[in-house]
């Protein structure tokens, strides 16, 4: 559906395609492997309708390394997705293995974040600041993953509720914010990654799902800013990093209420999210962002980078930000 549009690099989204090795389990019983990277731009996958041909911008096969991975990262005004099953590698991809010995693309780009900006810096005259936010959109409600869910860190200042809702805003100027959520600063990319750390800490984990957290979408924003200290003017950029939730349709069976509540809300969401991309590679004149709060948000990288390129004044960043 996404594909039919555009040639292939040359567009605003591109669709990448990785495989991964089957696991030992899946060996054991003897699974079969049913994806075949045909070229670097398509596989065949066996389904029960017979074989079909999927076209992508690029596959990479199950023997690709996370490194490879880093080729995704080409710019700041960016948003990257993971979408696919419960199992299918999301995780693994955008975050890496759990000892972190196979970073995924999250690490991989805090520290690409600040090597790049090293250089610039050595180059010319500028003040970059890093500044991120970690949200957890679970059954509809956007969540800030700097405050512990378990309301612990939070009772002392809001006792009636544990945990903080964070609400999506557009201010004046038309600039979609999310209220609530809090910005923390960052000086290096090993700042970055412990706050991730204490981000994923706090995810909401469904006691009977044996995958943590494939029930709800992870949603990292970075905000990089740097300012010409000879001209002042401001460059803006924003990398969203989204580990969606598992794309498996509701469940089939036992499913209890608030699995099926978590299955609804999933599948609106990512069925949104494909509203929303079709509308985009169509070049459509309406894209229907607001159908659900993940592309409310998430897709709207833009937003907070509409002022890059242009001389704005510190204030109006404050009020941006705000
Ligand atoms: P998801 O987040 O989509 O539910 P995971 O990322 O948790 O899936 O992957 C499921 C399992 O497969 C994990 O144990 C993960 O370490 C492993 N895995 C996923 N992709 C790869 C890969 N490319 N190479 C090796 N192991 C992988
Ligand atoms: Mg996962």
């Amino acid at each position: 559906k996404i594909l039919q549009h555009g040639g292939r690099n040359e567009r605003k989204i591109r669709v990448f395609c990785r495989i991964r090795p089957v696991n030992r389990s899946e060996a054991t019983q003897g699974g079969a492997i049913v994806v075949d990277k045909l070229d670097d731009y398509s596989v065949s996958v066996e389904t029960l309708r017979g074989l079909r041909e999927f076209q992508f911008d690029k596959v990479f096969s199950a023997e690709a390394s996370q490194e490879l991975m880093q080729s995704v990262i080409d710019g700041f005004n960016v948003c990257i997705f993971a979408y696919g099953q419960t199992g299918s590698g999301k995780t693994f991809t955008m975050v890496g293995d759990k000892d972190q010995k196979n970073p995924g693309i999250m690490p991989r780009s805090f520290n690409a974040i600040f090597n790049i900006m090293q250089e610039n810096t050595s180059k010319f005259d500028f003040k970059p600041q890093v500044s991120a936010y970690m949200l957890e959109l679970y059954n509809d409600r956007l969540q800030d993953l700097f405050v512990s869910q378990t309301g612990e860190a939070h009772a002392q200042t809001q006792p009636h509720g544990p945990t903080r809702r964070v609400e999506i805003k557009r201010n004046r100027k038309g600039v979609v914010f999310a209220q609530g959520a809090e910005t923390k600063e960052a000086s290096s990319a090993q700042e970055l990654y412990a706050l991730f750390q204490q981000a994923c800490a706090n995810r909401h984990i469904s006691a009977t799902m044996n995958v943590e957290s494939s029930r709800s979408h992870l949603i990292v924003g970075i905000m990089v800013e740097s300012r010409n200290l000879t001209n002042g003017s401001v460059n803006s950029g924003k990398l969203s990093l989204v580990d969606l939730a598992g794309s498996e349709r509701a469940a089939k069976t036992g499913a209890k209420d608030h699995q099926l509540k978590e299955a609804n809300s999933i599948n609106k969401s990512l069925s949104a999210l494909g509203d929303v991309i079709s509308a985009l590679s169509a070049e459509l004149p309406h894209v229907p962002y607001r159908n659900s709060k993940l592309t409310q948000y998430a897709t709207r990288v833009k937003a907070i980078t509409n002022n890059a390129q242009r001389n704005v004044d510190s204030k109006e960043i404050a009020q941006l930000k705000e």
